[in-house]
């Protein structure tokens, strides 16, 4: 069975999210989204908030799970033996650190291959800090993001 896992901080999910897990739950027998902690200091939604949308706006995609974790994501694909990772690229500067990224994880642990899937043309500029900043200015971020997303979001106002 050939597994894949689609990390990032998903705070929060958006339709560019949805597209490309949808696609690449197409490709592999099983796809884990893994939903990494915030670099950032202040998350619009906690860990577990960014999982629970995750799993709502992906529940009619059969094998697709999701997970947290907060360590290397290295260790994490040795822990679940789980050696692919797939990324969206959106733009050139998505690349650099992106390949870098890549590069490091394939130093630290050469097992792990890290594969891209090209934007959909229609998400290529969406983001999740570009939606959140919109929703502060009060934008309508209905096209964005999936509707539970875009549910929490206004009941949040
Ligand atoms: P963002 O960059 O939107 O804040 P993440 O850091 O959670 O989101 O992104 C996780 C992964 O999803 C990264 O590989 C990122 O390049 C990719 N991604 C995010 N938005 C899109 C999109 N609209 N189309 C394709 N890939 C995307």
């Amino acid at each position: 069975m050939k597994a894949a896992m689609y990390p990032g901080s998903f705070d929060p999910v958006t339709n560019g999210h949805v597209d490309i897990i949808t696609r690449a739950s197409k490709v592999f027998d099983k796809l884990v989204v893994v939903v990494m902690k915030n670099s950032a200091k202040n998350p619009l939604f906690s860990q577990e908030e960014r999982v629970r949308l995750i799993e709502e706006a992906t529940s009619h995609l059969d094998n697709v799970q999701v997970d947290m974790y907060d360590d290397l994501l290295i260790r994490y694909a040795k822990e679940k033996n789980v050696n692919i990772v797939v990324k969206g690229l959106r733009a050139v500067s998505d690349f650099e650190s992106e390949f870098q990224m890549a590069q490091i994880n394939r130093k630290l642990y050469p097992n792990i291959e890290t594969l891209f899937l090209n934007t959909s043309t229609e998400y290529s500029y969406l983001s999740s800090s570009i939606v959140k900043e919109i929703y502060r200015y009060d934008g309508d971020i209905k096209p964005l993001v999936p509707d539970n997303v875009y549910k929490i979001m206004k009941d949040r106002k």
